[in-house]
């Protein structure tokens, strides 16, 4: 049995940066994870092998569709699935390795198995049990499954395995339109596969701004993805190989079906706590299956806390990252802070989507007085020398302070440029002091802030 100060359970983004920044502030600790390699969900089955496969099937997309128009003449490359199924491999396996290195440089041990918390103080790995000051609990997040829809990982598979098909479906049907379904869509949709999304809802990217969510579906149309809205799948029945979808339309209450070779469920994710033993150590769960947490991420059991895709919140990596800090932070003594107000969002499609703050949506509701500040990035050169023109950068303002309250980019790099209005919204910027920010040109930025000058006297090139 050996002793530590702290003790996490889970090696994903929230626990692998937790346990590094414990051992970071001198105290000792291991982290528990039953997978074979290190990195939870984002780094083996989620944020890394999803963004190899959009970044080989997006170099296919150029090369199909724009490298003739810059005088790149000849045959488009040919799909090696095996290998871009290798690539992606190789990708992740770089990731996880490279947390075991960390983790080796920080004196952090492994504790190699499934955990649980037979009492406080307490985890059992395997027959051992171990003693922690502290333990944190950074399970994560699995698929959710759907009534009627059986995932078997072949025909009707989850996001897991959609990122390792046998071979590229002619016909895909994707059953909610969030972020998951967008991107793994995209990417087969850039393979050559029929792809038709079905939501339950009238709008995909559930909860985004409304004119992100009708721009961007306008976008994934023109590139061949088909929607079905406002719908409900009532089942999915699978013959031979292939899968009926049967859906209901809620404004009328007809009844459909589709054809696929490969259904992808992507309907959500639930918090993933099981057989951890929380039930008999008296920890509190919300009716949503979360680990309940105060302000500093302890749960109701003193010395045992909760962070990342388990307890409430977006179910992102660097969510659940900036928890980990922040708790061993506190358990160190210290102060530790997550803004939860400054979290950014991004779909990794082609354009990107990203957003930070309130939607005007939401503005409205709360009745908040704003402006909006919009940009299209066919008025930035950058954009249009690189065929990368389609989408806009959209700021909302207070109207009378002028303090950014949210931005929404559909556009190039949208994913990276959204980080410049984050640090602006860290420091409670206005609009106008990134108007009067000098930008370089030409630059996909440029188009960040002409939608800030547009929040005032207005842009320059539209
Ligand atoms: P996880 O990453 O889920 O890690 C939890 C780990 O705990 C797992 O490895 C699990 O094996 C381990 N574990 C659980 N119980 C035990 C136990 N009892 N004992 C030992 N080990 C245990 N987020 C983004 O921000 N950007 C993206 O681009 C993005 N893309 C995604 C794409 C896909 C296809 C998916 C599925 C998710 C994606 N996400 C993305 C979400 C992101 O993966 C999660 O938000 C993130 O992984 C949550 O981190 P976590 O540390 O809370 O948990």
């Amino acid at each position: 049995m050996a002793s530590y100060d702290v003790i996490i359970i889970g090696s994903g983004p929230g626990g692998y940066v937790c346990a590094i920044r414990c051992a970071q502030l001198g105290l000792k600790t291991a982290c528990v994870e039953g997978r074979e390699t290190l990195g939870g969900t984002c780094l083996n089955v989620g944020c890394i092998p999803s963004k190899a496969l959009l970044h080989a099937t997006h170099m296919l997309h150029e090369a199909e569709h724009n490298f003739a128009k810059m005088g790149l003449k000849g045959k488009s490359p040919s799909v090696d699935w095996g290998d871009m199924q290798s690539y992606k491999a190789d990708t992740i396996g770089q990731n996880t390795k490279g947390i075991e290195f960390l983790f080796k440089k920080n004196k952090i041990d492994w504790l190699k198995g499934w955990g649980t918390i037979p009492e406080a103080g307490k985890v059992k790995v395997g027959d051992e049990v171990h003693e922690a000051k502290n333990i944190v609990i950074a399970t994560g997040s699995d698929v959710a499954t759907l009534p009627g829809v059986e995932i078997d990982e072949d025909v009707v598979v989850s996001s897991t395995g959609a990122l390792s098909l046998k071979k590229i479906p002619k016909k895909m049907v994707v059953i909610g339109a969030g972020v998951i379904g967008l991107e793994m869509g995209s990417v087969y949709s850039r393979l050559g596969s029929e792809v038709t999304v079905v939501e339950y809802l009238d709008t995909i990217t559930p909860g985004m701004d409304g004119e992100v969510q009708k721009g961007f579906q306008k976008i994934l149309k023109k590139q061949g993805m088909e929607f079905i809205l406002g719908a409900a799948v009532q089942g999915v029945e699978v013959k031979n190989g292939k899968a009926k979808v049967a859906y209901k339309l809620k404004k009328d209450d007809s009844e459909a079906t589709l054809d696929a070779d490969t259904v992808l469920v992507a309907t959500g994710r639930r918090p993933y706590t099981d057989g951890l033993g929380l039930e008999k150590l008296g920890v509190s769960m919300s009716k949503r299956g979360q680990v309940e947490t105060d302000g500093h991420w302890k749960t109701s059991v003193d010395g045992v806390y909760a962070i990342g895709d388990c307890i409430a919140g977006p179910m992102l990596a660097h969510k659940a990252e900036d928890e980990g800090m922040a708790v061993a932070e506190v358990l160190a003594g210290k102060h530790g802070h997550v803004n939860y107000d400054v979290i950014p969002g991004v779909i990794y499609t082609h354009p990107e989507v990203a957003n930070v703050g309130k939607t005007e949506e939401q503005l409205k509701e709360a009745g908040t007085p704003y402006k909006v500040g919009k940009f299209s990035f066919m008025g930035n050169g950058r954009a249009k020398a690189n065929f990368a023109g389609e989408g806009f950068v959209k700021i909302l303002a207070h109207k009378e302070t002028d303090r950014i309250l949210g931005a929404h980019i559909i556009g190039p790099m949208a994913g990276d440029l959204i980080h410049e209005i984050c640090v602006a919204m860290e420091f409670g910027a206005a609009a106008e002091d990134l108007a009067l920010t000098c930008h370089a040109h030409p630059t996909y930025s440029e188009a960040v802030r002409e939608a800030a000058l547009a929040c005032g006297d207005g842009p320059i090139h539209s």
